[in-house]
């Protein structure tokens, strides 16, 4: 896909690929530099307690993943 850079340095992410990655206006992009090769990549905010940025959910503010929310829930509180 080519797709040309206008004067304020923007691409448009084509509608059908912005569906596709369920990406929305605002939603932040993780811009990576490899050589000559630049990647735009959904960011998904890693868990607050390990790390992993798979499968989490917001929780007062901050992304929690579901291995450390059941983690939690089996606690002796
Ligand atoms: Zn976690």
């Amino acid at each position: 896909m080519i797709k040309k850079i206008d004067k304020l340095g923007r691409v448009v992410v084509p509608k059908g690929l912005r569906e596709t990655l369920n990406l929305n206006p605002g939603d932040p992009l993780d811009v990576q530099v490899d050589g000559e090769k630049l990647t735009f990549s959904p960011y998904r905010e890693g868990c607050a307690l390990c790390g992993n940025s798979n499968s989490t959910v917001s929780f007062r503010g901050k992304a929690i993943c579901r291995v450390c929310i059941a983690e939690i829930r089996g606690l002796d509180v």
